[in-house]
């Protein structure tokens, strides 16, 4: 009967326990604001004023791309609200898909917009 024998290595022995790893930072916590109606007109006017001031002016099929795909992914966004149209739920906001097309406006998410600078 042969016996064998674990041998250690000087230097070479390793910790069989896992290295206390951090704690995984608490999930942030979203915050949906659902505006009422008058704030929500209140919005809607705001922002056709600041477009109609401006011109009317749009942006590119490319932007519109560009912040669609910032906004898909947001914890705020709701694609499947208001028959399809989507709803931010951004602290003052409330828009649609539609607000996208705008050149006048701007995406207000609480840590700063998430759409593409400089729209064209
Ligand atoms: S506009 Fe900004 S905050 Fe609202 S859904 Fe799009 S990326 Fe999110």
């Amino acid at each position: 009967m042969s016996t064998s024998r674990l041998r250690v290595r000087k230097g070479s022995a390793r910790l069989l326990t896992p290295e206390p790893t951090a704690a995984p930072a608490p999930a942030r916590r979203i915050v949906m604001t659902e505006p009422t109606v008058a704030e929500l007109a209140a919005n809607f006017a705001g922002a056709m004023e600041r477009w109609s001031l401006a011109g009317f002016p749009t942006i590119s099929p490319q932007t519109y791309a560009a912040r669609s795909a910032a906004c898909e992914p947001c914890d705020y966004w709701d694609g499947a609200a208001r028959f399809g149209l989507g709803k931010c739920g951004a602290p003052d906001c409330g828009c649609t898909k539609f607000k996208r097309w705008l050149a006048t406006e701007t995406c207000k998410h609480p840590d700063g917009s998430r759409w593409p600078e400089n729209p064209s």
